[in-house]
């Protein structure tokens, strides 16, 4: 949270057309179906592959803060949450769009810095810069990201396809993003009150990682592919955990029962929540952000991946007359229900 010291060149002193030819410099079209990037009317793909497009839009004061958000991290993780919609679905990105409203308080050093995100992402995860738009906003700064994948019809995993008997399998742990989140927004307000107070985010790389550079589990749908296992269903946190697993219930038409006891949580998450008065299942099921892949598998495939340290099994599914409940650590059966993550605070 410190002022930046980059020079600041407005960007109506190159013009847009400087900026576009800035953006695409050095960008190198990797995968034989992308015909045309950057540079005409419009990009061409050819592929003979199902392709699978997601949009996502961005926007300052809504979706990101910059008074701790680094930009080139924005871009980063502008382009990670649209590549994890293009793997809850088991296909692999290849092309992403990306389209920019600037206010003028956002040089050409800052597109610079968005930008490095942008193509550090693109460059992790093997996918082409192809387009998008730049335009002027009146105020602060908006991206929308689109992404292209293809997969074989055959190996598309959808949300309504979950069956009785299925077991819920999720990747990683959950819950860091959001106590990363509550970390940043309190130092946020500690340097609101007294810029002079140095901040305080020691032992909270982990959390706060999670919250401003997460990535997409491309590792995980190479995992199934190797263990030979096709999800029945697939969807990514983006919500929290009890929100993606109405999703797959209500389009699955399914109930499900959801074990607390397996949900992986991280220790600094755990012990950081009950810092912050949070009781860390919550954040769990209502933070957010984690961007792990939650999908089901059938019975028979469980051998496969039991022990496997990222992946958990944590519920199975079941009658949807059964309803979608949580099994407590004290026993007991509660309904489970999508708060969504405004109402997780305890102290507010
Ligand atoms: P048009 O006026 O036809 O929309 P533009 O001048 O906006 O064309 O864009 C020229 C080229 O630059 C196109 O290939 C477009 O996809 C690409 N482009 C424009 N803005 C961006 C951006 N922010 N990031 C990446 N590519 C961009
Ligand atoms: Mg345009």
């Amino acid at each position: 949270m410190s002022e930046s010291k980059t020079p600041f060149t407005p960007i109506s002193t190159i013009g847009e057309f400087k900026l576009i030819d800035r953006i695409a410099e050095g960008i190198e079209c990797v995968h034989s179906s992308t015909i045309k990037g950057i540079g005409d009317d419009a990009a061409v793909i050819h592929t003979p592959l199902h392709q699978v497009i997601t949009t996502d839009l961005l926007i300052e004061g809504i979706h990101f803060d910059l008074m701790y958000t680094p930009l080139k991290h924005l871009g980063y993780k502008a382009v990670v949450v649209n590549l994890s919609d293009v793997f809850a679905m088991n296909a692999q990105p290849k092309q992403i769009l990306v389209s920019l409203a600037l206010s003028n308080r956002f040089s050409v050093e800052a597109v610079d810095e968005l930008y490095e995100g942008i193509k550090a992402a693109c460059k992790k995860y093997n996918v082409d810069l192809i387009g998008g738009d730049t335009t002027a906003s009146p105020k602060g700064l908006t991206i929308c990201i689109t992404a292209i994948g293809e997969a074989k019809k055959e190996k598309i995993v959808y949300r309504n396809s979950a069956k009785e008997g299925d077991l819920l399998v999720v990747s990683g742990d959950l819950g860091a993003a959001y106590i990363g989140l509550q970390l940043l927004e309190r130092e946020k307000q500690i340097f609101i009150e007294n810029p002079n107070v140095k901040t305080d985010l020691k032992g909270h790389d982990y959390t706060v990682g999670r919250q401003l550079k997460p990535e997409a589990r491309m590792d995980i749908i190479e995992l199934l592919e190797k263990f030979n296992i096709l999800p029945t269903s697939m969807i990514d946190i983006s919500d929290g955990l009890s929100s993606e697993i109405l999703h797959i219930c209500q389009q699955s038409n399914v109930g499900c029962v959801l074990h607390e006891e397996y949900v992986p949580i991280d220790p600094n998450t755990y012990n950081t929540a009950l810092t912050f008065n949070i009781d860390p299942i919550n954040c769990a099921l209502s933070g957010g952000e984690d961007y792990e892949l939650l999908f089901t598998i059938r019975p028979e495939d469980a051998s496969k991946i039991k022990n496997h340290p990222d992946l958990s099994i944590i519920g199975e599914i079941i009658d949807a007359n059964l309803g979608v409940k949580l099994h407590s650590k004290g026993d007991n059966y509660y309904d489970l229900i999508s708060m969504g993550w405004d109402n997780l605070d305890a102290d507010k």
